[in-house]
């Protein structure tokens, strides 16, 4: 089932990028530059990390939660979801229903997801747009994954190995209308607004 969100000024954008490129922080900076932005908050069955907002960052819930979400229903093949994914072994998803009540106030709605998500999102809003968050370099992954103090050297490597084959998949899927190279974080910000505003005019 496909939904025509091209009527009115509401906006679906798909924010990804491997970890590590900054992409959480480049979408929190689109939200705050947006006045009419909404964030939409994943839910994930991963545990907490320090520093995680649970109902802010993401929604914490248990596998079972997750599941009885997930469902599949007549006519909504992923349950009460738009779209979910597997993600290093753990479930992330986004709720249908504030999505499309955003879209319909005329929000500009920012989906932080995965690859994965990002194109069940576009097979669902063919209207919705992309940006894809690249690291500077690959050197500047490693360091940027290593100095979030977060994984064993073990991880990071695994990490490092999916960001390549995420920033691969990401050029040819089709979801991505722009690459924002993170080099200057301003700068970068500044050009996913810039990208917000020209598909809104153009509309
Ligand atoms: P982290 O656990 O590091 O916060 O996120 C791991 C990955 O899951 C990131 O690539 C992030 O973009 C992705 N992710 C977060 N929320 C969602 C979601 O709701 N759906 C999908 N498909 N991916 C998500």
């Amino acid at each position: 089932m496909t939904t025509d969100w091209s009527e009115g000024k509401g906006l679906a954008l798909i924010v990804s990028g491997p970890s590590g490129a900054g992409k959480t922080t480049i979408a929190r900076a689109l939200e705050r530059a947006c006045p009419d932005a909404w964030f939409s908050v994943s839910l994930t069955t991963r545990p907490p990390g320090p520093g995680d907002r649970d109902g802010l960052d993401y929604r914490f819930v248990s596998e079972e939660q997750f599941a009885t979400l997930a469902t599949p229903t007549p006519g909504s093949p992923m349950g009460e979801f738009l779209e979910h994914a597997g993600v290093y072994g753990r479930r992330y998803g986004t709720l249908r229903a504030p999505v499309e009540d955003n879209l319909r106030a005329g929000r500009l709605v920012i989906l932080e997801i995965d690859v994965q998500g990002g194109k069940i999102v576009k097979a669902a809003m063919p209207h919705a747009a992309g940006v894809f968050v690249l690291p500077p370099s690959d050197d500047a992954l490693l360091a940027r994954l290593r100095a979030r103090r977060r994984d064993s050297e073990d991880a990071i490597q695994r990490r490092f190995a999916a960001a390549q084959r995420e920033m691969a998949e990401a050029r040819t899927c089709g979801v991505y209308d722009r690459f924002i190279v993170n080099d200057t974080l301003d700068r970068a910000v500044a050009e996913a607004v810039e990208v917000v505003q020209g598909i809104r005019r153009g509309r």
